[in-house]
């Protein structure tokens, strides 16, 4: 168990706190915590509504075990709270676990016995009780938040991952393990929880008698699926590579460079090169910032986890909140990755208007610009005309680079680029970087998808004619969102953003 979780819970219990709230659903690891921290011959009372009052211990092999405990079995939790706070079921018992308690919390009177517990807590020097809720979900009503001090419990780290790799190892005898598997397969364990580990690990065993690096694979697909469970990320694995980006020179140079700083950070770090912080890019819808963000996963040979900043929104603001917190959290224990912020402006435009989007934005910055995990932030954007000027100021980011609408010669390259994904070579002439002006990347594509489906449906081979037939009938996005594109290009020439291209 980390030490510095076990500090934080002896700090918060020698200082006093009445209520702790964990929010954790590994309830297996909360029980290790609470014995390493209390002392394993600490007599620990559990609570839930499903089984009632346990009595926790750590049997002579070390593992935890639960007996009944027989009193107040029928106990609703307001008779459990009433029980502790008339001291008719305390004898000696100083801890009281409350499990996955979030249906009863919020009745006026197990609100009111909390606090009533509480503030004895702090003014009877008698009353030693303490309480830790342990929940799968964070709820705690206004009315107590005061007394409660919630406990923050990590993703396990690389040490922590180790151990629980080598047991699984020693468990079940494999006498033959390669070790050198642990260092492949670390980077995609990281950012899970003990339990989603364990899972992890269990189903590479089953599948191939012993854990190998071929598991990798297999691994990353049900990360993927975790992460997404928790709702707030995305763990993208479609990498880009960075040549299939037509033009965007400057800004591709720019993430060569920083992926030669992140490939080796341990070492940059000891250099005391600073740790890059990430970039933000603004531009024009369909000119390739997803491009970009995925091309940067493929180049820092890193995970890219997404972070949707209109769905995190489109939930009510308390879980918004709480989700950002969430995905920073899963991030910081996944690194070196990359956290790619979609939609920045859906969330942090015409922040002040509200109090919990003023804190959210405020905990994001201070994070980013305290931040010295390698995690490496590409935050995107197609209009930052309403964004908060602190986000746009140095410091935040490293740097910030306005995509504008592809000149001549990068459409060319957009045209190079997706027909020698399709395996043809046609030159480009002027005639079709003509009548492609005012066209982003995506009605590049489009033009090209759409003269390769007519020529196979009709026999023919593509030709320049017949993009340029396909062109010619193609309404750009400068004609289609006219009003859009000119107040962008009005937005970018009065910014200090640099040029993508
Ligand atoms: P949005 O703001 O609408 O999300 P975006 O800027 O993120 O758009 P992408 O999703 O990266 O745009 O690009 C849309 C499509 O257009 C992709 O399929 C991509 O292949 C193509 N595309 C856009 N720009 C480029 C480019 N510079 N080089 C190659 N392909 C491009």
């Amino acid at each position: 168990m980390n030490k510095d979780i076990i500090a934080n819970l002896k700090k918060m219990i020698d200082v006093n706190t009445p209520i702790i709230y964990i929010h954790d659903y590994d309830f297996t690891r909360v029980d290790f915590l609470l014995q390493e921290t209390l002392g394993y011959n600490t007599e620990i009372l559990e609570w839930s509504p499903a089984l009632g009052y346990q009595r926790i211990f750590c049997d002579e092999d070390g593992y935890i075990q639960r007996n009944k405990y027989s009193s107040g079995k029928n106990a609703d939790l307001s008779d459990v709270l009433q029980n502790w706070y008339n001291e008719e079921f305390v004898k000696g018992a100083k801890y009281l676990v409350l499990r996955d308690i979030q249906d009863g919390i919020e009745t006026p009177k197990v609100k009111s016995l909390l606090q009533m517990i509480a503030q004895r807590k702090l003014y009877d020097l008698d009353f030693e009780l303490t309480i830790i809720i342990n929940s799968s979900i964070n709820l705690v009503p206004k009315e107590i938040e005061k007394y409660v001090s919630f406990l923050e419990i990590p993703y396990p780290d690389e040490v922590e991952i180790k151990k629980i790799i080598n047991d699984h190892v020693e468990t079940n005898g494999y006498k033959d393990f390669d070790t050198t598997a642990i260092d492949t397969l670390m980077p995609s364990l990281k950012g899970l929880t003990l339990f989603e580990i364990d899972r992890m690990l269990d189903m590479a065993m089953s599948s191939g008698g012993t854990l190998t690096k071929d598991d990798k694979e297999m691994i990353l697909r049900h990360k993927k699926q975790m992460v997404k469970k928790s709702g707030v990320l995305e763990l993208v694995d479609s990498p880009e590579d960075i040549n299939s980006i037509g033009g965007l020179e400057t800004l591709k140079k720019y993430l060569e460079t920083k992926s030669k700083v992140i490939k080796r950070i341990g070492e940059a770090m000891k250099a005391k090169v600073a740790v890059p912080k990430g970039v933000f890019i603004v531009g024009m819808p369909g000119c390739g910032k997803s491009l970009c963000a995925k091309a940067t996963a493929a180049l820092f040979e890193a995970p890219l986890l997404k972070l949707d900043m209109g769905s995190l929104m489109g939930k009510y603001q308390g879980e918004s909140e709480k989700n950002l917190r969430q995905a920073i959290k899963i991030a910081e224990a996944a690194a070196p990755c990359i956290l790619w912020i979609d939609e920045i402006e859906k969330a942090f435009t015409g922040v002040g208007g509200s109090e919990i989007l003023t804190r959210m934005f405020g905990y994001f910055l201070s994070w980013l610009q305290e931040k010295t995990s390698s995690v490496y932030v590409i935050a995107t954007a197609n209009n930052a005309a309403n964004l908060p000027p602190e986000l746009k100021r140095k410091g935040r980011f490293d740097e910030i680079f306005c995509v504008k609408l592809p000149e001549d010669e990068e459409r060319k390259q957009i045209f190079e680029v997706h027909l020698k994904k399709r395996k043809k070579t046609i030159n480009i002439s002027s005639d079709l970087i003509n009548a492609t002006k005012g066209f982003n990347g995506a009605d590049i594509e489009s033009v090209i998808n759409e003269a390769v489906e007519d020529c196979f449906i009709n026999e023919k081979n593509l030709t320049e004619g017949i993009l340029l037939k396909f062109a010619k009938n193609t309404v750009s996005i400068s004609k289609s969102c006219k009003k859009q594109i000119d107040d962008m290009d009005i937005i970018f020439k009065e910014s200090n953003f640099k040029n993508a291209s």
